[in-house]
């Protein structure tokens, strides 16, 4: 209860009762009011600077954890760049070289991302360095796997081409020859057996009793078995593709057609002494390309080190051709 206020008034001589106007009463509970409201406000401001309500305390643990897994992350990626850093490079030194393909160079392998900034949405946040960085990081790595993935696809081709390759090329002596005693005369200047001219031998004679199998030396098609071409008799052409071809000339008899696709191995005729020839063999030619090169260098998938010296030998032996 307020007290009652009076005051003493000279001119009725006697005391009055103060009254308070309603509206002085409505303007002191305003202010009142006012700087109560006030005075709550900075007390919570100023406490809200020391004192973390639970919620604050929540999100802060969450952003710690948050910083903590990103960190594990970026260490996690440390990992990820090293074992493809170590993949990359047995590629380029490796695999590539094995396939002769060339390395990927460095700067493509670590291509980034230029033009638009594709960051701007991370960035003016506290943590916006930290989250940038970590995204950077994970789309360079994204990008060098794709790269590396192509280059694991570029030589899976290669691979399989190079399986077929070796399936192509020739690789062992047109007949069974394992004592190398048929070699009777190798490629380079001979006697001639007609003429007795020393004259360029262009292939390599394999001397067997007529009716000796002759086998393809290496996987192809046939795209000649006739005997129309001067002084190789019946002879036998195999195309094997990556620019080899073969010829198999004097042959007694064909057991192929033209056309026909053959394997490594397959029996293709008989040996014979058809055309220019001195006696029963095979004169054996590999084409590289379209030119007559040496076939000394395609037995290595039948002989052994030293079979291969004694070849040698044999073969550069400036004895008389059968032609
Ligand atoms: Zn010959």
């Amino acid at each position: 209860m307020s007290k009652v206020k009076y005051y003493y008034d000279s001119e009725t001589l006697s005391y009055k009762r103060i009254e308070r106007k309603k509206r002085t009463t409505f303007k002191y509970a305003a202010m009142f009011l006012l700087a109560s409201a006030l005075f709550a406000f900075l007390f919570v401001f100023i406490a809200g600077q020391y004192v973390e309500s639970p919620k604050e305390k929540a999100l802060k643990r969450e952003l710690q954890n948050m910083q903590l897994q990103f960190n594990i992350l970026n260490k996690k990626m440390d990992e990820a760049e090293a074992v493809l850093a170590d993949v990359a490079d047995r590629d380029n030194n490796l695999y590539r070289v094995y396939f002769e393909a060339n390395p990927i160079p460095e700067e493509q392998r670590k291509a980034g991302f230029g033009g638009v900034n594709r960051y701007k949405d991370l960035e003016g946040f506290d943590n916006s360095k930290l989250i940038i960085q970590s995204s950077k990081r994970l789309d360079i790595l994204q990008k060098e796997i794709v790269v590396q993935s192509k280059s694991l696809d570029d030589i899976a081709k290669l691979a399989a081409e190079k399986e077929k390759l070796l399936a192509a090329i020739p690789a062992i002596q047109p007949v069974s020859n394992k004592e190398l005693s048929r070699i009777s005369s190798g490629y380079g200047v001979r006697t001639d057996p007609f003429t007795k001219a020393k004259k360029m031998h262009l292939g390599m004679d394999f001397a067997a009793p007529r009716g000796t199998p002759i086998y393809a030396t290496g996987d192809g098609v046939v795209i000649r078995a006739d005997s129309r071409s001067s002084g190789y008799g019946k002879h036998i052409r195999i195309d094997h593709g990556f620019g080899y071809e073969t010829l198999y000339g004097h042959m007694y008899k064909f057991s192929v057609r033209r056309n026909q696709r053959v394997k490594r191995g397959d029996l293709i005729g008989f040996v014979g002494s058809s055309g220019r020839s001195d006696g029963p063999h095979v004169h054996y030619e590999v084409f590289k390309d379209g030119r007559r090169i040496n076939p000394i260098n395609f037995y290595y998938g039948s002989l052994t080190a030293e079979e291969y010296n004694k070849m040698i030998q044999q073969a550069s032996l400036e004895n008389q051709s059968l032609d």
